[in-house]
């Protein structure tokens, strides 16, 4: 279908290719130049404050010529920063048996090469799709995700999308969502000799608000599961005055299921403060961020979309594919909420993602070419 030795010859030069989150330039150029010999014109985007144009998304568009659905294939470019302990130059792509070791082998330089050849396979056989390929190759997704979302502001559709990310086994039609809460605690200072008759301790109260927050009822999906609270940092005091602490903050992640609003975890914990007396001492806000924040979303198991992967899955490796709700966020949120895009998340995997010695299997990157080959056409029909 098509030729091995060139799917390869992508996965190994994009490993090739320095893209750390940041210093994506030199790989979007790349994959701009692949999808122009295509026959295609990939456009650059740029996010707000990308200012040295260092950290570019490419995004093309491949028409058929025909009606039919507009089908988006998406995977990020960059990769994390070099763990300590490689046994190989990370920017070498090391064969051992199946495995090639290299940065982003997995972590998904794979996906990107999957997605390159099956654009190049329906540039060179349009009579064998109908609608429209979106192509989007995005930076930022290892820190705030600011490609993707720029790319949204730009106008960004689709009728379906398939995430490249490294889950080959395992398909992911859901994920959670998370919202980062900051929560001031507030007491009265005192000089520390007279209290407790006088002052009042906010890093005792902070740390009852915690143990309580921690304990608040979070609605369970019938397929993500539960919601989680995390109480990740608690700060407040001074060790060099002999004052009672005056304010306590307090850092928690909210990893939220469908039917969870932010507006509905700010009032479970001030009504967690009144009970515990705190009522008017407590302060409750959502972290500030550029972006908006991920909210959740799970697809149905009956959709055309998983069942087409599924299907196509099983009929390239022989295997049946595991349907999968992630307990985490990713880019996939961004396109399904902001967007309303159903999307799975499925390309081709490996070991090691984020560390040392990071690697990735050809044959997964191979069949994963060959499944998004399969799936453009049943789903052109
Ligand atoms: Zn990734």
């Amino acid at each position: 279908m098509i030729n091995e030795n060139l799917i390869k010859e992508y996965w190994y030069d994009m490993i090739k290719i320095r893209s750390i989150t940041g210093e994506e330039a030199k790989l979007a150029e790349y994959v701009a130049d692949k999808l122009k010999g295509f026959g295609l014109e990939p456009k650059m985007s740029y996010y707000e404050g990308d200012e040295e144009k260092q950290s570019p998304s490419v995004y093309a568009v491949l028409d058929s010529g025909k009606p039919g659905p507009k089908l988006m294939f998406i995977g990020h470019i960059d990769t994390v920063k070099v763990a300590n302990g490689w046994n190989t130059d990370p920017f070498t792509p090391t064969e051992d048996g199946d495995r090639t070791y290299g940065l982003g082998a997995m972590d998904m330089k794979g996906g990107l090469a999957a997605i390159l050849a099956t654009t190049k396979y329906y540039s060179e056989n349009k009579d064998k799709f109908t609608g429209e390929l979106v192509l989007a190759f995005v930076s930022d997704e290892e820190n705030l995700s600011k490609g993707t979302y720029q790319l949204v502001n730009e106008g960004l559709s689709a009728d379906m999308a398939i995430m490249a990310e490294c889950r080959f086994d395992n398909m992911a039609i859901g994920f959670r969502g998370r919202y980062s809460i900051e929560v001031t605690v507030s007491g009265k200072a005192a000089h520390a000799s007279h209290y407790p008759n006088v002052g009042e301790n906010a890093l005792i109260s902070g740390s009852k608000l915690a143990i309580a927050i921690e304990e608040l009822p979070t609605i369970i999906h019938p397929t993500l599961g539960g919601g989680t609270w995390v109480v990740r940092s608690i700060e407040g005091g001074v060790k060099n005055a002999l004052i009672v602490p005056e304010k306590c903050e307090l850092f928690i992640d909210r990893y939220t299921v469908p039917g969870e609003t932010y507006e509905v975890c700010e009032k479970q914990i001030l009504e967690a403060a009144e009970k515990l007396g705190l009522a008017g001492k407590v302060d409750v806000r959502l972290k500030p961020r550029k972006s908006a924040y991920m909210e959740p979303f799970a697809l149905e198991e009956s959709h055309v979309l998983v069942q087409t992967v599924k299907e196509t899955f099983k009929e390239v490796t022989g295997n049946e594919i595991r349907i999968e709700f992630d307990k985490s966020v990713c880019d996939s949120n961004i396109l399904a909420n902001s967007l309303d895009i159903p999307t799975v998340t499925f390309g081709p995997s490996g070991g090691n993602m984020h560390g040392a010695n990071e690697y990735g299997h050809i044959h997964q990157v191979l069949a994963a070419t060959e499944i998004y080959i399969k799936t453009v056409s049943k789903l052109s029909k």
